[in-house]
């Protein structure tokens, strides 16, 4: 008698849950970044009871009745279809699990209305049931309503943090989203207050100061062979207390890089006491096929092909504004 059996697929979807979507931080990230790949100009993020329950509303594509449940399939995606499309990745999302994911461990209420429409379709899911397809009125693009969150997996309900600590991560990963798309407008309601307005700005440099708020913000690029950086930043004197004020992009995607905020540090470094850290938002572009996106469930790391490459990119790009500036102390002698 054999003693393996494959895993069925609600027990399969469990697991994979539990990568994608470990905290509700991480299932925001998910929506907003489809929201995006929808190409929404207007996301509202409303969240409640530390992110059990999150609902998001877009004006993108939308979703045709018939696209309905098949975006709660796992592997389930129409943003690509062979594997060489993993190396021209022009979207967020690639993966198709997200919403699968999502839907196996809560309540999920899907609304969607395609342009040229006339109305919008709603779906309803529960741990992963889905209801018939139901006409209702609602405008151009879809809102995800999650709620239940974990309800089915006490396990996991009790590895969430405090509330408070579950809403910061939340709020922080909104921040990067918005740090990211310049030209959307993000409306965030935390237990149904209004937190957050930004609406669409035109640069990056623009949205850095509107969400970091000071002002002004630096600006300095530089190219080293095919990996550019690009970084806005304050000067000097503006500086936080911790790491946390460094915002890393690859690819326009939000990347936690030890590396690279090295780079940031190094590029300062003779301009901050011990203690003091930059506060920069800095962007990383590379061909395609020389970064590996794809090493993460939650993407949250890419892997270089050339790491030091783009550290000296990103070192340069603030070094080559930080050492023009007037901040700069003159050295003993110079005067
Ligand atoms: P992925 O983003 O990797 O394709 P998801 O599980 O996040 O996987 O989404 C599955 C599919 O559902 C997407 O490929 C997309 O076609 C559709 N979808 C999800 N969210 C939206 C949205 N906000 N607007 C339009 N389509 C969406
Ligand atoms: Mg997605």
């Amino acid at each position: 008698m054999s003693d393996i059996h494959v895993l069925s697929p609600e027990v399969v979807d469990q697991i994979a849950a539990g990568e994608v979507v470990e905290r509700p931080a991480h299932l925001v990230k998910e929506l907003v970044e489809n929201s995006i790949d929808a190409k929404a100009t207007r996301v509202h993020v409303e969240f409640f009871d530390g992110g059990r329950i999150v609902k998001v509303i877009d004006n993108g594509k939308g979703m045709s009745p018939e696209d309905l449940p098949k975006s709660l399939e796992r592997f389930a995606t129409s943003k690509i279809s062979k594997t060489d499309d993993l190396w021209k990745l022009k979207t967020f999302g690639f993966r198709g699990e997200a919403l699968a994911s999502i839907a196996s461990v809560s309540k999920i209420t899907l609304t969607s209305r395609r342009e040229g429409d006339e109305q919008a379709h709603q779906l309803v899911s529960e741990y992963g049931k889905k209801s018939e397809i139901d006409k209702v009125g609602g405008s151009q693009g879809t809102t995800i309503l999650m709620e239940n969150l974990f309800e089915n997996t006490p396990a996991r309900l009790k590895f969430l943090k405090s509330d408070a600590a579950e809403n910061t991560a939340i709020k922080t990963t909104l921040k990067a989203m918005a740090l990211s798309h310049f030209d959307v407008e993000f409306r965030i309601q935390e237990n149904g207050k209004l937190v957050n307005f930004w609406p669409a700005c035109k640069s990056r440099k623009d949205r850095v100061e509107q969400i970091l708020e000071i002002k002004p913000m630096y600006e300095g690029e530089a190219v080293r062979e095919n990996v550019k950086a690009y970084a806005v930043f304050a000067d000097p004197h503006n500086v936080a207390k911790t790491a946390r004020n460094i915002w890393m992009f690859a690819q326009n995607r939000w990347i936690q890089d030890r590396s690279l905020q090295a780079a940031v540090n190094e590029a300062y470094r003779s301009l901050l006491m011990h203690g003091e850290y930059p506060i920069a938002a800095v962007w990383v572009e590379v061909d395609p096929d020389c970064v590996d996106v794809n090493i993460h469930p939650t993407k949250s790391q890419v892997k270089f092909q050339n790491p030091s490459l783009a550290f000296r990119a990103v070192a340069g790009a603030l070094r080559s504004t930080l050492e023009q500036a007037p901040w700069i102390p003159k050295t003993a002698g110079a005067a």
